[in-house]
């Protein structure tokens, strides 16, 4: 069920229906939007009809809902949401009506190659720079990621070129860390169902990008955004990586039709990741237009200045004819769509 709280209505009467509904024993998420709140009531629905929530000062609606997940569903948020990126004086918009375009390396490597990446990236229209300083590898051998230095790294970088940073969270431990050095807090697929991990980006502050888990159906995918969403956080984009299928040519298989699927079910932004969804640098740009064209609200693209010595998923890494291509394709396709860049209404004040 779910309390949506009319625009006027003052904190004391969102205390009071928390405070009418933890009486009768059921638990309240309050969520905070810039125009209203909503607070969405988990617990037995009979007892909260003896409430008479519809009385209550401050209350606009009562919904009684069938979709598992409640915050992020856009049955009672019906326009879809824009989140933005970055810090003051310096926003990027990702959401309806316009596409966000995302580059940067797989891992940051060293402060040269991130730098260069980043170079290459917004020359190529990129205005967020993506980049792993914590990367969840499937091999322990693999390599990790440079961690607090990496984040450094990306503050630096930053710094530099004027691009707002998502990056990779792994532990619920390094939340504090990477908030303060990053602008977007990625969860990625091996973390989708990481429940505490979730509920600690919740409580970030801080936007989230929420990949789909490789074996993880829609719902499932919304309900975990559900769990960032429950801890007050609404800025969540969701981000489609591709699947598991049994198909190998492909390292995964991009689920496109997630995008409207998506998009018909929760308000959140979905964007498109063609690098980790196909795995090879042919397949980036083709997938890429295949996202735009389908509605995506962004896509997020690897890149490196030397794809050969690249420490992570360097076969998928763009540059070179295959960046500019995708530079073409993301200044033009998006137009067509309806779509302005994201770079046109970035947020200055
Ligand atoms: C990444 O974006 O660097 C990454 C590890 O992606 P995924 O979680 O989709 O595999
Ligand atoms: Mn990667």
């Amino acid at each position: 069920m779910v309390v949506v709280m009319s625009p006027d209505a003052t904190a004391e009467d969102v205390a009071h229906v928390v405070e009418r509904v933890e009486s009768v024993g059921g638990e309240a998420f309050v969520s905070t939007g810039v125009v209203r709140t909503i607070i969405g009531l988990v617990g037995d629905i009979d007892s909260f009809h003896h409430l008479n929530l519809r009385t209550l000062r401050g209350v606009a609606d009562v919904h009684r809902i069938s979709d598992p997940y409640k915050l992020v569903s856009r049955q009672h948020h019906a326009t879809r949401s824009t989140v933005w990126v970055g810090r003051d004086g310096h926003q990027v918009p990702i959401g309806p009506d316009t596409f966000t375009f995302i580059a940067g390396p797989c891992a940051v490597e060293t402060r040269e190659q991130t730098l260069e990446a980043a170079h290459m990236a917004r020359s190529a229209g990129a205005t967020i720079l993506r980049g792993g300083a914590y990367k969840p590898r499937t091999s322990p051998y693999a390599f990790q990621g440079l961690g607090v230095a990496g984040l450094e790294i990306l503050a630096e970088v930053r710094e530099v070129t004027g691009l707002p940073i998502v990056t990779e969270i792994v532990d619920a431990r390094d939340v504090a860390v990477v908030a303060e050095h990053a602008d977007m807090l990625q969860v990625g697929t091996r973390n989708m169902a990481n429940f505490g991990l979730l509920q600690a980006v919740g409580e970030s502050g801080k936007p989230v990008l929420l990949k789909r888990g490789m074996t993880a159906t829609i719902e499932e995918w919304l309900m975990a955004a559900e769990y960032i969403a429950q801890r007050g956080n609404l800025d969540v984009v969701l981000c489609e990586r591709g699947i598991r299928t049994f198909e190998p040519a492909t390292r995964n298989t991009l689920d496109i039709s997630a995008v409207p699927v998506v998009q018909a079910t929760s308000h959140l932004p979905i964007i498109v990741d063609p690098s980790h969804a196909a795995g090879r640098k042919d397949l980036v740009v083709p997938l890429s237009r295949a996202a735009i064209a389908v509605g995506a609200d962004g896509v997020i693209v690897d890149v490196h200045p030397d794809p050969e010595t690249a420490l992570c998923d360097g076969p998928q890494a763009l540059l070179g004819t295959e960046l500019r291509e995708l530079a073409q394709a993301v200044r033009r396709l998006p137009e067509a769509v309806g779509r302005t860049s994201a770079a046109e209404r970035v947020r200055t004040a």
